[in-house]
């Protein structure tokens, strides 16, 4: 099976994937413009978090976006829904090679 590893830049959080990225997905809502996220979705049981970041949760409180505590990197999105069967992570936390040569897909939030 494919796995990729990525972190935040201290370390602290680390992102086990299990699964292959074939495009990058950008959203212009108003989190993810600011934090300029490149996610893949994902079932979260094709994803390891290791390491404990900080929530946030925002406006309709669908979902929780997590940082590092310390170095501030925005890692990964999991849904409030315990049931609801994606999450995401941030590419930019992996090693490019993964992620630059991947389509983009935008992905209009701002107007959900
Ligand atoms: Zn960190």
């Amino acid at each position: 099976m494919t796995e990729h590893s990525g972190s935040c830049h201290c370390g602290a959080i680390r992102l086990l994937l299990r699964d292959q990225p074939s495009e990058v997905s950008e959203c212009n809502c108003s989190i993810c413009r600011r934090v300029a996220g490149l996610w893949h979705y994902c079932p979260p049981a094709a994803v390891t978090v290791t390491g404990t970041g900080i929530g946030y949760i925002q406006g309709d409180r669908f979902l929780t976006n997590w940082h590092c505590g310390t170095c501030g990197c925005i890692t990964h999105w999991t849904a409030n829904d315990p049931h609801y069967e994606k999450m995401g992570i941030n590419l930019r936390m992996f090693d490019p090679v993964l992620w630059e040569s991947l389509p983009h897909r935008f992905v209009d939030g701002a107007s959900f």
